[in-house]
């Protein structure tokens, strides 16, 4: 019998989920091309000198239960530390521990009114914050129409100036009052300083949130996540391996440029080789795509209505470097996974201490291991910047925060651009319907995972995205609607 060749475009969790799957399949053949040469995609591992960086912070962790079989069918769990020295392939079981840094001071996450959150906040801050919440609930405003209204309309003016603003405004590059209010609509569940603050809120006006239980119960979901020993990179690493025992091909260094069409199927995909510079075609009986949709348009080798073209090339996306930094020592031993810059005097948004995601990450634990997240524009001023020039602006915020006394402790350093790291919802997004009715109306096109569709998707939603578009192919689940409603509604979002 011949075998069904599926071209699925991109290495990450959605691309590798949808070849695994379809690698278990009688006739099914899947070939992957991934342009990088990692397996993973954002949720990669890279490593520097026998230390890793996960790009992120990837918590593995999903209210599908199905997902978290999939994973722990491919890495089995192991329930402590001692027990997992002599394995290698196994997911760690992780508290989670987050804070955030405002003030040169340390607030607990979720934010809990106790002594030392007053102390930090200080009591006429605090009296200021419940007053100014107090305020906006007798007179709320009357028209909300940007992200600023409605968090402020939400939490009032002061809460929100401590603990939203910068954080959002870093995240998105775009002043809150410039991004539409429908979007924080939308959002608000992803934004773990607003879970904080709601929570805080709860205790400060009992009664006032009916719905805050429901956030405990998420929160306390996610106080544990799984991780892999060495960083995700090593789940999706294995994956790679199992297709290719499966019989699937995979391949790395291969760029897709173009997409060739009889009528209204694709008939191949042509892939440019990194390493030869040679352009190569593969033949298609079907096509998966996880690259970003604006590229996937961009190399149809057809006439694209024009609409479509121009929505296409205007979606936005948000940028991303993380820098890694091997300190000999810190100021203060924190034992955080990960802490929220909320400081407008640092361009850094988050800090990563990669020691405390997985020991096995770091090569020598007498040092610590920790990556610098920033978020960017590409060809902004900050992506133009030099890998040593962003190094060395790493290390000078370290040394702002308070966090290492000088660049001597610094050891080691790694720059790790991302680009595309968010699709964002605003600019052409809200007409992304039209993109998504022409690209669905091709016959033996799929599209899946977080760039993939579009969708602010974890890794979670991203293969669940796959395993859908796989029952698609196989009629199991005809059509392509499905594969679009997997759960919005339920998500957590890596904001955490
Ligand atoms: C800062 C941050 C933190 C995150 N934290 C978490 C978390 O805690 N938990 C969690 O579950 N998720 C988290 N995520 C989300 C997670 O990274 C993504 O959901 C997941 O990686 C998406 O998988 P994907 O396969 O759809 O896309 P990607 O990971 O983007 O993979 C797409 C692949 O396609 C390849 N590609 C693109 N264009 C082409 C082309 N033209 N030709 C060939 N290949 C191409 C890319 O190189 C890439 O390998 C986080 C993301 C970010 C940015």
């Amino acid at each position: 019998m011949s075998q069904k060749r599926i071209i699925i475009i991109g290495g990450g969790p959605a691309g590798l989920t949808a070849a695994y799957e379809l690698s278990k399949i009688e006739g099914m053949l899947p070939v992957v091309l991934e342009q990088t040469g990692f397996w993973g995609g954002i949720s990669r591992t890279e490593e520097q000198n026998g230390n890793r960086i996960d790009i992120g912070g990837h918590r593995f962790f999903s209210k599908s239960g199905k997902v978290m079989n999939w994973w722990q069918q491919m890495m089995p769990v192991c329930n402590n530390l001692t027990d997992c020295q002599d394995k290698r392939d196994v997911l760690l079981i992780r508290h989670r521990k987050s804070r955030i840094y405002y003030n040169k001071r340390f607030f607990d996450y979720p934010v809990t009114l106790n002594f030392t959150t007053i102390k930090n906040l200080g009591v006429f801050n605090t009296v200021l914050i419940g007053l100014s919440y107090l305020k906006t609930k007798i007179f709320p405003p009357a028209n909300i129409q940007s992200l600023e209204d409605f968090f402020i309309s939400r939490f009032g003016q002061r809460l929100y100036r401590t603990f939203f603003k910068d954080y959002t405004e870093k995240v998105w590059g775009v002043s809150c009052a410039n991004i539409p209010a429908e979007w924080g609509k939308q959002r608000i569940k992803g934004l773990s300083v607003t879970k904080t603050l709601l929570h805080a809120l709860k205790k400060l006006f009992p009664g006032s949130t009916g719905n805050i239980a429901q956030k405990n119960v998420e929160t306390s979901l996610i106080e544990y996540f799984l991780y892999p020993k060495y960083g995700p990179g090593q789940m999706w690493e294995l994956v790679a391996d199992r297709v290719a025992a499966n019989g699937g091909i995979l391949k790395q260094n291969y760029k897709v440029t173009g997409l060739n069409f009889d009528r209204n199927r694709i008939v191949s995909v042509e892939a440019v080789n990194l390493i030869t510079g040679q352009t190569e075609t593969f033949q298609a009986d079907t096509v998966i795509s996880t690259m970003p949709v604006k590229n996937l348009i961009e190399s149809f080798n057809r006439k694209v209505p024009q609409t479509v073209k121009e929505l296409a090339a205007r979606l936005q996306y948000r940028d991303f470097i993380t820098v890694g930094l091997l300190l000999q020592n810190m100021k203060q031993k924190l034992d955080d996974n990960w802490i929220y810059i909320q400081e407008n005097y640092v361009k850094v948004g988050r800090l990563q201490i990669f020691n405390n995601w997985s020991p096995y990450m770091v090569k020598n634990p007498v040092y610590t291991w920790v990556g610098l997240e920033y978020f960017c524009n590409e060809g902004d001023n900050l992506w133009q910047l030099s890998k040593q020039e962003m190094t060395e602006l790493a290390i000078d915020e370290m040394i702002r925060l308070d966090f290492i006394a000088d660049k001597q402790t610094v050891l080691d350093s790694k720059v790790i651009k991302v680009p595309k790291a968010y699709p964002a919802y605003f600019g052409a997004y809200e007409q992304f319907d039209k993109i998504r009715s022409y690209t669905d109306s091709i016959d033996n096109l799929y599209l899946a995972g977080r760039n993939g569709m579009h969708k602010y998707n974890n890794q979670d939603h991203s293969m669940l995205t796959a395993m859908a578009a796989v029952e698609s192919i196989t009629g199991k689940k005809p059509g392509k609607n499905h594969i679009w409603t997997v759960n919005t509604e339920e998500t957590y979002h890596e904001e955490k």
